[in-house]
């Protein structure tokens, strides 16, 4: 039958060497990274021509800039389904946004926070009183972490931190579930929708969460701007996360005052390049949701039930292996040193994939600790995108199959640089 269209990426078809000749790359690697998309591309090409200081003057350009600033803004509120008395804040990446938010919570705030979270999500809580969840062993036992530790620890202001969708695992979260049980004990919820919005849509409503934060550059849009959305209230009753330009309603000698809404924590001159190409990056992935979510789940099943047919190969996931999740896939090749699999998967196949922890490293290690693990203490990470095709995942597939069975073709050093033939 036909297939629904996909937005395109920049790099579809980009040619990388390896020992044995030229090959097209299959990057396995969008869940660190994606490439832009081409309406990425031509909506920054456009803005590049004419682009001014946002708000601070009557010139064409400003004037102009400006309100691209503000449509970008409009394009993210209706992304993430922001409802009156949302604030859309620009920032730099998720990492930025989760450290706004922290900066922002009332003094007296308990963060509840699971210890699978990446890190970004797991450490800008310090100076806050915060309760680590541990890693749970499935979803009956999220619920019941939660409820616990909420039960345990009362107080006026608490905000539960939870993931869209793991970034070690793909596992989509039982957000909604969790979110619930937050709300009903009068708790707050942030989602890192970091791995989520890329796959699924995000709609701070239906989720039933208080704010959502996520990353341009994993969105199809290049790096440097980033969102944290949500309530309103204790935005504004903060001091600016950065003080300066564009924060300020008036500065005189006796004083400041700031400005409310976005722009008290946007101070300086806004990436307004960088907001535009979100914001063209969230349009394309709402106008496609449905052809992508048919795409990635098609291979990331492929992917994923392919890994875990091979001997030699564990696969990983925190719940159960049939659990819904993005296509994502973590896994480890017996005897052989995950950034080995992933530097011979590159020289040898033209595979792009992750290797480490994941800034995760409470999640690895956890994962790790089952009994299959054997000595491994890093993963390989394999996640699928817009422009990778069956080919890829088969190719893939059959470099992990060969890799498992017969080890690296070449001969490799640990050098500098990692491994290299
Ligand atoms: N949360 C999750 C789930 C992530 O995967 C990442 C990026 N790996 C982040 C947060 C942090 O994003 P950034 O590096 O863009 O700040």
């Amino acid at each position: 039958g036909e297939t629904a269209p996909l937005p395109t990426v920049v790099s579809e078809g980009l040619p990388v060497p390896t020992l044995d000749g030229t090959v097209d790359y299959a990057n396995f690697d969008h869940a660190a990274s994606t490439p832009a998309l081409v309406s990425v591309k031509t909506a920054v090409d456009s803005a590049l021509r004419t682009y001014s200081s946002v708000h601070r003057g009557n010139g064409w350009a400003s004037r102009v800039t400006s309100a691209w600033y503000e449509q970008a803004r409009a394009e993210v509120r209706a992304f993430v389904g922001a409802r009156d008395g949302d604030e859309v804040v620009f920032t730099r990446n998720s990492t930025d946004s989760f450290n706004l938010l922290a900066r922002c919570l009332p003094r007296d705030t308990q963060v509840f926070v699971f210890e699978t979270e990446h890190h970004a999500a797991l450490l800008p809580w310090s100076a806050r009183r915060t309760h680590r969840l541990p890693v749970p062993g499935s979803v009956a036992d999220a619920t019941v972490l939660l409820r616990t530790a909420l039960r345990e620890h009362h107080g006026r202001h608490r905000l539960v931190v939870l993931a869209g969708a793991s970034n070690v695992t793909g596992e989509v979260w039982p957000v909604r579930e969790l979110a619930a049980i937050a709300r009903a004990a009068g708790a707050r919820v942030v989602l890192d929708a970091a791995q989520y919005a890329p796959h699924r849509p995000v709609d701070l409503d239906d989720l039933g969460v208080d704010y959502v934060v996520l990353s341009g550059h994993k969105l199809y849009a290049p790096f440097g701007a980033g969102v944290l959305a949500g309530r309103s209230d204790w935005l504004d009753a903060a001091a600016p996360y950065l003080a300066g330009g564009g924060a300020t309603k008036a500065v005189t000698t006796r004083g400041v005052v700031w400005q409310e809404g976005a722009a008290r924590h946007e101070a300086g001159s806004p990436n307004v390049i960088g907001a535009v190409a979100l914001a063209a990056a969230c349009h394309s992935l709402r106008t496609h949701a449905a052809a992508i979510e048919a795409h990635e789940s098609l291979l990331g099943r492929r992917l994923l039930e392919g890994l875990a047919a091979i001997e030699g190969v564990e696969t990983y996931s925190l719940f159960s292996p049939d659990h819904e999740r993005v296509a994502v896939a973590t896994f480890t090749v017996d005897g052989i040193d995950s950034s080995l699999v992933s530097a011979a998967l590159s020289a040898e196949h033209g595979i792009g994939v992750r290797d480490g922890k994941f800034c995760a490293h409470l999640c690895v290690d956890s994962l790790l600790d089952d009994a299959y693990a054997g000595d491994a203490t890093t993963a390989v990470r394999a996640s699928v995108g817009l422009a990778t095709t069956a080919e890829h995942v088969d190719r893939l597939l059959a470099a992990v199959a060969e890799l498992a069975e017969h080890g690296p073709r070449a001969d490799y050093v640990l050098g500098a640089q990692g491994w290299a033939p």
